[in-house]
């Protein structure tokens, strides 16, 4: 017997949320006698009953049976997360599958996801779906692996004395992150430092769910141009202002699949800015 039913009574729910939260009205009574329909689907869980749904919504008559009960298997009693990919890791699935297997696996479950969050809003918004999971390791070994598969990529750090007041340096902090840049600094004397610079910009974010593309991607791409100045307190501060303009600004917009949805560009716009940095 399954691990799963070992403690189940025939035809009664296991003590559940979801059996706690049925209605009175969802007694399904059993078949009697013959029913004729162009399909039968034995198992009314998560797959029999999607099944179904989609069947009747093509126009085709089902009949769905159970053994028990409408949720009476693991779809009653899950816990109503809504992961990202499968229960194998996508590094696994890509060893044992190759990768083109693994990545249309993956593309099968964001369309599964993007399939139910838009039937929950449309039919069930008492599930109170909610795009993003949390996801932990509780074994080293597992935390490992995980650690393992984090992405990664190089930044290329230019610090250049060329004279004693004057270099030429890629930036630091989280703005070289976003892509590659250089700066002509100038420094006049102690406490002051003037800088001239540009960068090529790529960012992506996730979008909110209330949007015209729920759970979708942004990106914008940008080359800012900037003059800044900067005044230094001895080695332990400094503080920075910075102007400028973003050239070629260019948006896109993705569905949660990954899909384009829209590209446009946008008008040079300036910006301003200003950051106070403390060592310790
Ligand atoms: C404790 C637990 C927690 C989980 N948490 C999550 C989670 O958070 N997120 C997630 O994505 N997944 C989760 N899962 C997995 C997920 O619930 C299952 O993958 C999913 O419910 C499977 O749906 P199913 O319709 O294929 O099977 P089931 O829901 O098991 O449905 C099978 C149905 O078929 C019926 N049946 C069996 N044999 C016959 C027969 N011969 N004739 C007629 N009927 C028959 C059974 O009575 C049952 O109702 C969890 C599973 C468990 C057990």
């Amino acid at each position: 017997m399954s691990v799963l039913y070992r403690n189940d009574r025939p035809g009664e729910h296991a003590p559940s949320w979801y059996a706690a939260k049925l209605p009175s009205d969802a007694e399904r009574p059993p078949l009697k006698g013959e029913v004729t329909a162009d399909v039968a689907i034995l198992g009314a869980g998560f797959t029999g009953l999607w099944a179904a749904l989609t069947l009747a919504r093509a126009g085709r008559s089902v009949v769905v049976l159970d053994a028990h009960r409408v949720g009476f298997g693991a779809s009653g009693r899950n816990g109503g997360q809504v992961n990202l990919g499968f229960n194998q890791s996508q590094r696994t699935l890509e060893a044992r599958l190759g990768a083109a297997r693994a990545r249309a696996l993956w593309d099968l479950a964001e369309a599964a996801r993007a399939q139910l969050r838009d039937f929950c809003a449309t039919h069930a918004p008492e599930a109170c779906y909610r795009p993003g999971s949390a996801f932990a390791e509780y074994t080293p070994r597992a935390v490992a692996e995980l650690e393992d598969e984090a992405g990664w990529f190089p930044i290329l750090a230019i610090d250049w004395r060329i004279t004693d007041s004057m270099s030429l340096r890629t930036g630091r902090g989280f703005a070289s992150t976003r892509g590659p840049g250089l700066a002509l600094v100038w420094d006049a004397s102690e406490r002051w430092s003037f800088s001239v610079g540009g960068r090529y910009e790529k960012e992506r974010f996730r979008l909110d769910d209330g949007g015209i593309a729920p759970d979708g991607i942004g990106q914008e791409t940008s080359v800012p141009l900037y003059l800044g100045i900067t005044r230094s307190f001895g080695r332990t501060a400094s503080f920075s202002v910075i102007a400028g303009a973003k050239m070629g600004g260019r948006l896109r917009l993705e569905d949660d699949t990954g899909d384009l949805l829209e590209e446009s560009d946008y008008d040079t716009a300036p910006f301003a800015g200003a950051t106070f940095d403390l060592r310790f």
